[in-house]
């Protein structure tokens, strides 16, 4: 494991906390429905806590977070709050991760996956705000992953696919998700059960290359998806490792099986290859034909390779104060 001496360092200007100059940057969805007046809680913690007035930034359908993000470090932010759904998060970590500048998440809309595997309180937007400022810290793994072969890495913190998976995202209706929640993504999901498998091609810490005829192969950063449904079992956002699954119905009652696996969590013990786990540090799928891709639920189009690589601790995280989360290893920073 890398060592963590970025975050120590912080540690030791956030214990001067009400000695002023220091500033948190707002990043936030306006179209995210709220009851709590975000920016007014962000405003008044500051004050109370003798931080400088803080940075409000709103992010546009076209910019859902990278700008804004770019924008609060290159302020010299001390802390980037992202107030918003999974799009937002994730936006904000990509620009974040491996800057040693800490982030806060304020947990707005529906799916809000990250927030749910570190246990945030998705329902009380006051009390992140606060944990925001007052909370505890963490390091996390983030992922890189590369599509077509780009120049430019995208980053997932929770999980991210190629195939059914990622048809099932890009093909919920956004209606339908406002309002029924997670419950969208299953009409999208029976919409798409039919069809072909893809052939596949899957390489795993640089090993050796498998063929495999799949629906859908995904990576996990830690385990939950919609609806609390634990599809990576035991896995961690902090063990320096991601978790790679695929998926590989047989015939008619082929995602019965499948269904029935993910919800009994056992990760198999039987040698039905329906599903297969592999824990890795960097895997690379290639398909045949063009698949659709999804990272933390957003749709990115369609592809036929996809790399992807763990990067260890490299998002710092201000958590809420308390005990010790499931999605997490280590204990939290003093
Ligand atoms: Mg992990």
């Amino acid at each position: 494991m890398p060592t963590d001496a970025t975050p120590e360092a912080t540690i030791d200007q956030g214990s001067e906390a009400g000695s002023g100059g220091r500033r948190a940057a707002l990043i936030i969805n306006p179209i995210k429905a709220t009851t709590i007046d975000v920016e007014g809680a962000v405003r008044r913690i500051s004050a109370e806590d003798g931080w400088d007035e803080p940075l409000v930034i709103e992010t546009t359908e076209d910019d859902p977070g990278h700008g804004q993000a770019r924008q609060a470090l290159d302020a010299g932010a001390d802390l980037v709050i992202a107030a918003g759904g999974d799009g937002t998060v994730r936006c904000v970590a990509e620009e974040l991760a491996g800057s040693g500048t800490m982030m806060a998440l304020v947990p707005l809309g529906t799916g809000n996956l990250l927030a749910r595997n570190l246990d945030i309180a998705v329902d009380d937007p006051d009390a992140a705000v606060e944990a925001a400022f007052r909370g505890t810290e963490r390091s996390i793994d983030v992922v890189h992953v590369t599509v077509d072969r780009a120049q430019d890495a995208h980053v997932f913190l929770v999980m991210a696919g190629l195939g059914y998976d990622a048809a099932i995202m890009s093909d919920t209706r956004d209606d339908l998700k406002d309002k029924v929640g997670w419950l969208a993504y299953v009409d999208a999901g029976i919409r798409n059960l039919p069809g072909r498998p893809a052939r596949t091609t899957i390489s795993v810490d640089g090993g050796k290359p498998f063929e495999r005829r799949l629906r859908s192969v995904m990576g996990g950063n830690c385990g939950k998806i919609m609806g609390g449904l634990e599809i990576f079992p035991g896995a961690r956002i902090d063990d320096g490792r991601m978790d790679l699954m695929t998926v590989a119905p047989k015939g008619k009652l082929g995602w019965l099986a499948v269904a029935g696996k993910l919800f009994v969590k056992g990760k198999g013990s039987s040698k039905d290859p329906s599903l297969e786990y592999f824990q890795c540090r960097t895997a690379e799928v290639t398909s045949r034909e063009p698949l659709e891709v999804q990272l933390d639920g957003d749709p990115l189009g369609k592809a036929r390779h996809m790399a992807f690589e763990v990067k260890p601790d490299s998002l710092r995280l201000r958590m809420p104060l308390g005990y010790k989360d499931p999605a997490v290893v280590s204990e939290p920073l003093p």
